[in-house]
């Protein structure tokens, strides 16, 4: 009896560990510190949703910008109109050619 324990156990192991590298082989493990996390939701929470008028500056004052573009020929080529501010997270409209010459007339 006490052999058939240790094959099973033997055998429970092995599996395992056959679970385990495959776990490992099929997922990417990503290990962030939770400060890092808390700041991101903390920003979040006091992102405001400007979208609508272009700007180039957000109401916190900060000029930087998460933008989504499109690259050709080592350029931007084309970008989304909306942008999320680097600093509070605040979503806001780009501003185009197209919103200078309604500006100036
Ligand atoms: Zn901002």
């Amino acid at each position: 009896m006490n052999w058939l324990t240790n094959i099973a156990v033997f055998l429970l192991i092995a599996i395992g560990i056959l679970v385990i590298r495959n776990f490992i082989g099929k997922y990417y493990f990503l290990i962030l510190e939770k400060e890092e996390i808390e700041e991101d939701m903390d920003q979040q929470e006091s992102a405001l949703d400007l979208r609508g008028t272009p700007t180039h500056v957000c109401v916190c004052g900060s000029q930087h910008f998460y933008v989504r573009a499109i690259f050709q020929d080592y350029e931007i080529a084309t970008y989304f109109l909306d942008m999320i501010c680097a600093e509070c997270g605040s979503l806001a409209t780009a501003p185009t050619p197209l919103d200078r010459e309604e500006m100036d007339q």
